[in-house]
């Protein structure tokens, strides 16, 4: 019998990695989606061998429902309100959502099922200004209600461990890819970059230029997520590459691409040329340097990244432009 798996947030960047990557697997995989199909344009490959099933984390009904067809070995609640700006907004929703919803699936996993492993998916941003490389003992310091709807929900996880149930969190730092959702500051300039490269030169308004994070591909972490659910014992683990550049190094490594695609010196620096900065765009409680240290996931569980900063910045600008030009031609 194939394991079941039951991923929230499926849509989503993660989501469809690791949908993939579960399938790939032999899994049997069921969705959580909240609307088809504008939602759905990363699953467009594998979407036939995935059962669906329409639920949001604020509705327990819609969850038990989706627990119940799906019946899993393993869910995996990767589903959140994301946006950092979005939860100065609306602090309550996004506890309603990332702790909330999370605290639901583990009431309905402990009443229904209680052998379900379950997987949520913690953040970095539990860490704030801690400074230095974190690891699984850095104290948590979060610095804006998304950080601590997040920290709320990594606490429940051990609380239901404490009481038999296989959860974990996985602390992933900044993972990226080209299902990058477009309002995070990597995908915006990748974006920018194809639009550059087509003759555009728009500049790219920006938030801090020198706010630092550990910026990984996105199907490198989900490997590390599907591994830790595969553990004897439940426990947290760092993910990260255990580097940080800042934004404005993101930004001159994506103009150094360009240069190479192109052939283009206009490609050079300095990075104002292409990018300003706007102070309403700047953070406010600004976390200044993020960094993982993540030995003790590469000493138990045999993860390792294999897409540097470099790759994974070639990889992102060659796709949209890619998708630019798929646009200009399908118009
Ligand atoms: P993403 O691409 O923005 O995907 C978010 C997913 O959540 C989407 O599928 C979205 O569905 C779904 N969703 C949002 N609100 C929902 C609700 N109320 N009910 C049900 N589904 C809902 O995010 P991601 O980058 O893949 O991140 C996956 C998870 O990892 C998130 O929990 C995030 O907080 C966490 N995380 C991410 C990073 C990172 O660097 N990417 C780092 C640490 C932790 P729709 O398609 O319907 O909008």
């Amino acid at each position: 019998m194939p394991r079941r798996a039951l991923i929230t947030g499926i849509t989503g960047q993660d989501g469809s990695y690791l949908a993939e990557h579960l399938l790939d697997l032999g899994y049997q995989v069921y969705g959580l989606v909240r609307r088809e199909p504008e939602s759905m344009q990363w699953l467009r490959r594998i979407a036939h061998r995935i059962e669906f099933t329409y639920g949001d984390l604020r509705d327990s009904v819609s969850l038990e429902t989706a627990f119940r067809k799906a019946w899993p070995d393993e869910v995996y609640n990767l589903a959140a309100q994301v946006f950092i700006p979005t939860s100065w907004e609306f602090p309550a929703d996004t506890f309603d959502v990332n702790a909330g919803g999370l605290s639901r699936l583990l009431q309905i996993a402990a009443r229904e099922k209680p052998d379900t492993r379950v997987y949520q998916a913690s953040s970095s941003e539990m860490y704030g200004n801690s400074g230095g490389p974190c690891n699984e003992t850095t104290p948590f310091c979060p610095a804006s209600p998304y950080g601590a709807s997040k920290l709320a929900a990594h606490h429940l996880c051990r609380i239901y461990r404490g009481r038999g149930l296989y959860a974990v969190g996985g602390i992933l730092f900044n993972h990226e890819s080209p299902r990058r959702g477009p309002e995070m500051v990597t995908r915006k300039i990748t974006r920018a970059a194809a639009a550059w490269a087509k003759g555009d030169r728009t500049k790219l308004r920006l938030g801090n230029l020198q706010a630092r994070r550990d910026w990984g591909f996105a199907g490198d972490y989900v490997r590390a997520i599907h591994l830790m659910m595969q553990q004897e014992k439940p426990a947290d683990y760092v993910i990260g590459t255990g580097d940080s550049h800042s934004v404005a190094d993101f930004v001159e490594q994506v103009l150094q691409v360009l240069r190479q695609m192109t052939g283009d010196s206009d490609f050079s620096g300095p990075i104002e040329r292409f990018v300003e900065v706007d102070a309403r765009l700047v953070r406010a409680n600004e976390i200044y340097d993020l960094r993982a240290d993540a030995r003790l996931a590469r000493e138990e569980i045999g993860w390792k990244p294999t897409v540097d900063f470099k790759g994974l910045v070639e990889m992102m600008v060659k796709a949209d432009i890619s998708a630019l030009r798929e646009a200009a031609s399908a118009a």
